[in-house]
């Protein structure tokens, strides 16, 4: 018997349906090869305005739809419709919480063989209630993963696509059975890509580093939400290049960012300590700024959070 969520709710073709009840048959192709495109999406509930806000949620819509392309899918809903779902998903459970909103697009023709043309598609969308989804607070104990990275020309990792998460699985399971909190991923040529669903930033001499955007990562919503934090707020250099596994070492400072992880200090790497062994104070200031940003509660950044209940 599959574990229930309270209070999980699903638009599902077309309706709203506690989400136990949004099922699809095992001969859907998404089921079979992994054809599903989805996005992870935050609400966050500011208490003194008690209001939900969704955080970047047209940003969230348009990587979705711009990725359609890479599987050939089409769906009747527009960007419009989406985020209308989303809220709507928001609305409808009662939630004065942080919640979680996952729309996912699959093709969902009951055919056999693996193909992305022509192959009917449609969209659900579910919506958990959600904290924290990894240590916020005393740093990781990260390892670099005997898996390496998809390769983007294999299987895209520009597209949240079901069926990439494999890689991530893998990652993230060998970690955790090995006493790890996360796993660092190395792409083919050795150099860094990211953690298993989040973005890695360091920082080295002051500079904010991250992998650029074609290193076989996730252009992660948070990744540019830091980026922009970094250099706005805190008047920081911010640069995109390859990072080398032992620079990893050898900087200052490691944060995962992501929808799930938020900001999250890394204190170790292959159980050496990165600079004090404590989240370091560049990434406590991002993650401050960022809880700030994402409540609604700083006014240049108010035009990415998305009100739900009036
Ligand atoms: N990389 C991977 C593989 C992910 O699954 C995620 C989570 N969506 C991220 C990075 C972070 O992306 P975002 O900040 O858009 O959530």
């Amino acid at each position: 018997m599959a574990k229930m969520v309270p209070g999980a709710i699903a638009y599902f073709e077309g309706g709203y349906v506690p989400a136990d009840q949004a099922k699809v048959s095992v001969m859907t192709h998404g089921f079979n090869y992994g054809t599903g495109l989805f996005e992870g999406i935050r609400g966050y509930y500011n208490k003194e305005e008690d209001n939900v806000h969704i955080f970047r949620l047209p940003e969230h819509v348009d990587r979705l739809v711009r990725n359609f392309n890479i599987l050939c899918m089409e769906i009747p809903e527009d960007r419009a419709a989406i985020a209308q779902i989303c809220i709507e998903l928001v609305k409808r459970s009662g939630f004065k919480e942080d919640v979680y909103i996952r729309p996912l697009c699959y093709k969902s023709e009951l055919s056999l063989g693996p193909a992305v043309r022509g192959i009917e598609s449609k969209l659900c969308c579910y919506l958990i209630k959600l904290g924290d989804y990894v240590d916020i607070e005393s740093g990781l104990d990260v390892a670099v993963s005997s898996w390496r990275r998809l390769c983007d020309n294999a299987i895209p990792t520009r597209a949240k696509t079901t069926g990439s998460y494999i890689n991530s699985a893998l990652a993230s399971s060998e970690a955790k059975q090995s006493g790890f909190h996360e796993a660092i991923f190395l792409r083919e040529d050795g150099t860094v890509a990211e953690g298993s669903a989040m973005n890695i930033f360091m920082i080295l001499d002051g500079k904010l580093i991250t992998p650029p955007p074609n290193a076989d990562i996730l252009v992660g919503i948070t990744r540019n939400t830091v980026m922009q934090l970094a250099r706005e707020v805190l008047n920081m250099e911010v640069i995109e290049r390859p990072i080398a596994r032992t620079e990893l070492y050898v900087c200052d400072e490691i944060f995962f960012s992501g929808t799930g992880a938020q900001v999250a200090p890394v204190r170790s790497v292959d159980r050496r300590l990165i600079g004090t062994g404590k989240p370091g104070e560049i990434t406590r200031k991002l993650q401050d700024i960022y809880f700030e940003v994402v409540q609604g509660k700083v006014p240049a950044y108010r035009h990415w959070c998305t009100p739900t209940l009036g």
